[in-house]
């Protein structure tokens, strides 16, 4: 099957409160384009330097969401085409953001990474530390925090990642509840090619997929 094929596929199968984000780091615009071909709408990229071409080439066809590990020193590339970034995960980065938001008198949504297996060298914020990094970012006019994102470890049987995703389930819902101002726990980016199903059983309703459209990257 082709891109588009593979695109309609997934979204016929998803459930309709659930966002796709096609993750297209290292796709070609022409990839990407036949993947908005078969109904996708939002992609996510990794890197600075690649988001901007694309954006440059993909214009309004597509949202864009950014998915990898951003350095500060990179925000200012990237603010002006971005509609969410899903991986804010220190104070650091977040006042970076609504800095250069506010300079172009942007709200920027966010959603707060958190690393749910605790793993020494990844992203993300520690799961404990998460309500206090959300309660900081709130007093930032120009970002708006729109919910959470994991990746979680990799595992080669998806039912391993299932406690991770539980674990980001339970942060989201208890920030919710603390009904912070300026925090609007909607989002839950959890889940990718092959552990999406689980994450959308566990509440998911962002998934960020790339081998199951785009083929294996080379
Ligand atoms: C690459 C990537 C994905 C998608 O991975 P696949 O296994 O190709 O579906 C999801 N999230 C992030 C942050 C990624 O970098």
């Amino acid at each position: 099957m082709g891109i588009k094929e593979n695109a309609k596929e997934i979204l016929a199968q998803l459930p309709d409160h659930v966002l796709l984000v096609g993750a297209t780091k290292t796709r070609s615009p022409e990839e990407i384009l036949e993947a908005v071909k078969g109904g996708l709408s939002t992609i996510g990229e990794n890197y600075a330097q690649e988001a901007e071409t694309k954006a440059c080439i993909l214009g309004k066809k597509v949202q864009f969401h950014f998915i990898g590990h951003l350095q500060r020193n990179k925000v200012k590339k990237i603010i002006e085409f971005i509609d969410m970034v899903e991986t804010v995960d220190s104070v650091r980065i977040a006042e970076e953001i609504n800095k250069r938001s506010q300079a172009l008198s942007k709200n920027m949504q966010v959603l707060i990474e958190i690393n749910s297996g605790r793993e020494p060298m990844k992203a993300g914020v520690l799961p404990d530390d998460a309500e206090s990094l959300i309660g900081e970012i709130s007093a930032f006019c120009n970002i708006r925090v729109m919910g959470l994102m994991t990746m979680g470890p990799l595992f080669g049987d998806p039912e391993d990642a299932r406690p991770y995703f539980i674990e980001t389930k339970r942060i989201f819902e208890r920030i919710q509840s603390l009904h912070i101002p300026n925090v609007a726990m909607k989002y839950l980016s959890m889940g990718m090619s092959n552990s999406y199903r689980i994450a959308i059983e566990e509440g998911a309703n962002i998934v960020r997929i790339g081998t199951r459209i785009f083929g294996r990257r080379s």
